[in-house]
């Protein structure tokens, strides 16, 4: 049975159960940054996919924490799986396998740095398989139906039922061998600090390591370059190769991260002059996206919510509107890119997901998130950014680098790209951990989790294409357990 909160389109009582608290680092409003439906996130997704590294998955001693409890060979067959789950074209992610007569030479040639692409498709998971899912004879879809809590035997080690509840006021129990979480990185540790009966810690909690760890890439302009010849620069165009969407990177060499002992750090380039060409969610136009969701409410015949605050927000924002719309319709031509960078942050305890005092409609707490930045992680993205300068430098390329402190310095800038990572991190040893190698969460015998929370350190590339495979692999041990 597949119990899910939201409908199969956005509904705004729903979304405000998304509501939270954020301190610490500024964070983007919780409601805004996920999507409570059918199909989750994906349903706004950018669809950018790439799995993360060999070097992602060892334990590296500069980073403390680090290390999957296992290598990234054993993940190989479930990506590929993964490719086709996510409407991707061949597992291949190397520059030189997409190489092709448009393709521009390599922006940057150092050996620092290695050429990789990202394939770019924005499946919407809802739409995709909502038929599949409503034909299944083996999968009940429940639409509308919001997990308030898991219910635990005395011994907080079995999971026994669920408590739903839906927005119309029907309460009821769903019971089940094994449940399997999949709410997302925040919603995860919520749950599980939420289902209070057997224990006030919550379930799988018993070394207080549910909602820590949590981590986001960390996206900042680090450079802007001049671009003289247009043809052999158009490094910040998605193009279509075999079929596939490709868009290049630039990524630190493996051999490079570990002897300069880097963090992740990858870079892709923006036409400086086209707003609807951003690397971080932090740049859409908020009246922008106002108008977009009022058109498209209004498209499927429905009334738009908060109207009144969505009408003021494009009222104050027409300047940004007619730009965005302008430039939708004449792509201006790119005589300046910004080099966008996503940098990993090292696991902290002190990044966390915790319960909010106040509650939700249901009565159940909110999440609050406290998003911590810290100096190491912007040292190191300092660092990344250096060897990216020497890289420009060697390759002849004018640029700018973006100081990181100061006006316009990327420290204040940096933010994070929703998503949301390591809140119930995998590791075997149930006090650095709060799933095992294989998901299930660590004092309980029938209790699983799937998303981007259980990753114990998060490398450079976007999650998505990783919690597909992740939840394959999670697939087959339930099927075969
Ligand atoms: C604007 C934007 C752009 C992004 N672009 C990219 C990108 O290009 N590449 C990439 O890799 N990632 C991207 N991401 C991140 C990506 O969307 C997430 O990594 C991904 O959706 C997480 O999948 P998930 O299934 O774990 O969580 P979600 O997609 O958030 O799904 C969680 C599901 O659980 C349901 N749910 C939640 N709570 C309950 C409950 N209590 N009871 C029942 N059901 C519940 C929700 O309704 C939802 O269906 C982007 C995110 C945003 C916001």
């Amino acid at each position: 049975m597949l119990l899910e909160a939201g409908a199969r389109s956005p509904n705004e009582a729903t979304q405000a159960l998304y509501e939270g608290a954020v301190s610490g680092h500024s964070y983007y409003p919780l409601r805004n940054c996920r999507v409570r439906q059918l199909g989750g996130t994906s349903s706004v997704w950018g669809g950018w996919s790439r799995p993360l590294d060999a070097v992602d998955f060892g334990k590296r001693a500069w980073m403390p924490f680090s290390g999957w409890p296992f290598l990234k060979e054993h993940l190989t067959p479930v990506y590929e799986r993964a490719q086709r789950v996510c409407g991707l074209g061949p597992y291949e992610y190397d520059a030189a396998d997409w190489r092709d007569a448009d393709a521009p030479t390599p922006l940057v040639q150092s050996p620092s740095f290695s050429e990789t692409m990202l394939q770019i498709r924005a499946t919407r998971f809802g739409e995709e398989f909502h038929q599949r899912l409503s034909a299944s004879d083996t999968v009940q879809l429940l639409l509308r139906a919001n997990v308030l809590t898991i219910e635990m035997d005395a011994i907080n080690r079995t999971a026994q039922r669920v408590q739903v509840a839906t927005l119309d006021g029907n309460r009821f129990f769903v019971s089940a061998k094994r449940f399997v979480l999949a709410a997302g990185g925040l919603e995860n540790p919520r749950l599980l600090l939420a289902s209070r009966v057997a224990s006030e810690r919550g379930v799988g909690n018993d070394n207080d390591l549910v909602g820590r760890f949590f981590f986001d890439h960390l996206h900042a302009p680090v450079a802007r370059l001049r671009v003289h010849d247009r043809s052999s620069h158009a490094h910040h165009v998605s193009r279509e190769v075999r079929g596939t969407l490709v868009r290049a990177a630039i990524c630190l060499s493996p051999d490079v991260s570990i002897r300069e002992k880097l963090y992740g750090f990858g870079v892709t380039f923006h036409n400086a002059r086209d707003p609807h060409d951003i690397f971080s969610l932090a740049q859409i136009s908020e009246s922008y996206d106002a108008l977009r969701y009022v058109l498209k409410t209004l498209a499927r015949g429905e009334r738009p919510a908060k109207l009144l605050q969505h009408a003021a927000s494009v009222a104050t924002g027409l300047d940004d509107i007619a730009t965005m719309a302008w430039r939708k319709l004449a792509t201006p031509t790119a005589s300046e890119l910004v080099a966008g960078c996503r940098a990993e942050q090292a696991p902290n305890p002190d990044s966390r997901v915790m319960l909010d005092d106040r509650l939700d409609v249901f009565g159940a707490p909110r999440a609050r998130l406290e998003w911590r930045i810290s100096e190491t992680d912007l040292d190191q993205l300092e660092r990344a950014q250096a060897m990216f300068a020497g890289a420009l430098e060697t390759g002849g390329i004018e640029f700018a680098l973006t100081p990181r402190e100061g006006e316009g310095g990327w420290a204040e800038k940096v933010g994070g790209g929703a998503h949301h990572m390591g809140t119930t991190r995998m590791h075997r040893d149930p006090t650095l951990g709060v799933v095992d190698q294989d998901c299930r969460v660590h004092g309980t015998s029938n209790v699983f989790v799937a998303g981007s929370s259980v990753f114990p350190t998060g490398g450079w590339a976007p999650p998505t294409l990783t919690i597909v495979a992740l939840a394959l692999r999670l697939a087959d041990h339930l099927r075969l357990s």
